[in-house]
């Protein structure tokens, strides 16, 4: 199975990919965090990405492009793959097209969180994220056991600086302006499925694995 997610920021797509690599037996490889990984390690990458993830902005193509295609020579993804948080336009979704063409390793499907504005800002603005093992909280919606620390490996909770409200606001804008353009791009190519993000996680999980049995054989 190789899957892409596609959805506008706090659709629940980290979350999600977590659940749906466990059940595929596939990595998950999330562009977010592998520049997250390096932000916190202080890497040269890290450097560049904090610049433009700090606001809100899109990291080079030419960066993210090559960072995607040499994750994507590692031998974990011989039977398959999760990428969320790529591609993120249409210039990326073209290069992984050729990237994977030339490994003859298509993508089976593009599968599409859908959310409306406002509920995607009451997600972001409550989202809790664990600095050790990234995983997500909600202060309301999912709560810790113990406030401000990580359930999994008790690790510090803390607000991302680009889940503030006005840097959410400015990245809905750049979903809507760039990376919206690649639902059309899938759905053209045939391999658009697409499910509301709303609900508890189990259930958006089971619509999610549902809807990739009926399209993906
Ligand atoms: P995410 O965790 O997916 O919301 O990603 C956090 C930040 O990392 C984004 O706001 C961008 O600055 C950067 N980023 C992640 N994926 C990409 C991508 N495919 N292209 C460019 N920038 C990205």
């Amino acid at each position: 199975m190789r899957l892409i997610l596609v959805g506008p920021p706090g659709a629940g797509k980290g979350t999600q990919a977590v659940h749906l690599a466990a059940h595929y037996g596939i990595p998950h490889i999330s562009t977010g965090d592998i520049f997250r990984l390096n932000i916190k390690n202080e890497t040269e990458l890290g450097k560049l990405a904090k610049s433009y993830s700090d606001a809100g902005n899109l990291v080079p193509d030419s960066v993210t492009n090559e960072m995607v295609r040499d994750r994507l020579t590692h031998g974990d993804v011989a039977n398959g793959f999760l990428l969320d948080g790529f591609p993120r336009n249409v210039a990326q979704a073209e290069f992984l097209r050729a990237i994977l063409a030339e490994k003859s390793a298509p993508i089976d499907a593009a599968l599409e969180f859908s959310l409306e504005d406002a509920e995607i800002l009451l997600r972001l603005t409550g989202r809790r994220t664990c600095r050790a093992c990234g995983t997500s909280f909600h202060i309301v919606f999912e709560k810790p056991a113990v406030d401000g620390i990580c359930d999994k490996c008790q690790g510090e909770l803390y607000q991302r600086q680009d889940d503030s409200e006005e840097v959410i606001t400015h990245r809905l804008a750049v979903y809507a302006e760039q990376t919206q353009p690649i639902i059309a791009f899938y759905r053209s190519e045939g391999l658009l499925i697409s499910i509301p993000a709303t609900g508890e996680v189990s259930e958006i999980s089971a619509r999610a694995i549902s809807a990739l049995s009926a399209a993906v054989n």
